[in-house]
């Protein structure tokens, strides 16, 4: 039997700085970073990656023309992936959401709904958050995403303007966190013209955040939108 150097340093670093499963607890294999297999398998999924009326993608169905949305997995209270989340919104645990972006591209290969996609685009965090938090998880999660698909982050679409617009309209939109009052479409937007763009968010709710980003990105000509997320939330 030989053991590789790789597996003999990794052993002996782990003996040194275990590696824990974030969820669990458990020590980390070599294949493991941030949270363990069996954590990652027990998160429960929706399978909506592969049906098109699925709930996720009726959100948004009469409000923006998107291709499709889905999310892979379930948000409920007091579960596993809530912890999760947290971790990566509160204790600065980005490297897991680049981990759990993985997952979700692993789901968008077997989807036959996200086929020919250019580039992806994180919800921008904002600016405020962004500053308290110093990253933005989405951003994170797209990253494992591109990783997988070998397709680029463009997250220079929007670019943050000045909070100068009216209020004249208080819908949905302008109640709720308002990305299209702070972001808007850069100088350079006709570069990213007839495009499949892939928004990618953390945890699906109203749908107002992402709703906001596509009405942007849909004044690029001839775009095309799918939206993926880590987990819808309800139920
Ligand atoms: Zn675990």
């Amino acid at each position: 039997m030989q053991i590789s150097a790789k597996k003999l340093f990794f052993d002996f670093y782990n003996l040194l700085v275990p590696r824990k499963c974030l969820n669990c607890g458990k020590n980390l294999n070599l294949k493991e970073n941030q949270i363990c297999l069996d954590c990652i398998y027990n998160i429960p999924k929706t399978n909506y990656l592969d049906f098109i009326d699925n709930p996720a993608n009726q959100i948004f169905w009469g409000r923006i023309n998107i291709n499709f949305a889905s999310a892979l997995y379930f948000f409920t209270k007091n579960s596993a992936l809530q912890d999760l989340i947290h971790q990566i919104k509160y204790s600065g645990k980005k490297e897991l959401a680049y981990e759990l972006g993985k997952q979700i591209a692993f789901g968008i290969k077997k989807s036959e709904f996200y086929s020919n996609l250019d580039f992806i685009f994180p919800v921008p965090l904002h600016p405020k958050k962004f500053k308290k938090r110093g990253y933005n998880q989405s951003e994170w999660i797209a990253k494992g995403i591109s990783e997988i698909l070998k397709i680029p982050l463009e997250t220079s679409i929007l670019i943050k303007t000045k909070n100068t617009k009216s209020q004249t309209n208080k819908n949905r939109l302008e109640r709720l966190e308002n990305v299209s009052s702070v972001f808007s479409l850069s100088a350079e937007y006709l570069s990213f013209k007839s495009k499949h763009i892939l928004v990618v968010d953390d945890v699906l709710t109203t749908g107002a955040t992402i709703e906001a980003c596509c009405i942007e990105l849909l004044k690029i000509p001839e775009s095309k939108i799918s939206v993926i997320t880590l987990a819808i939330a309800g139920n």
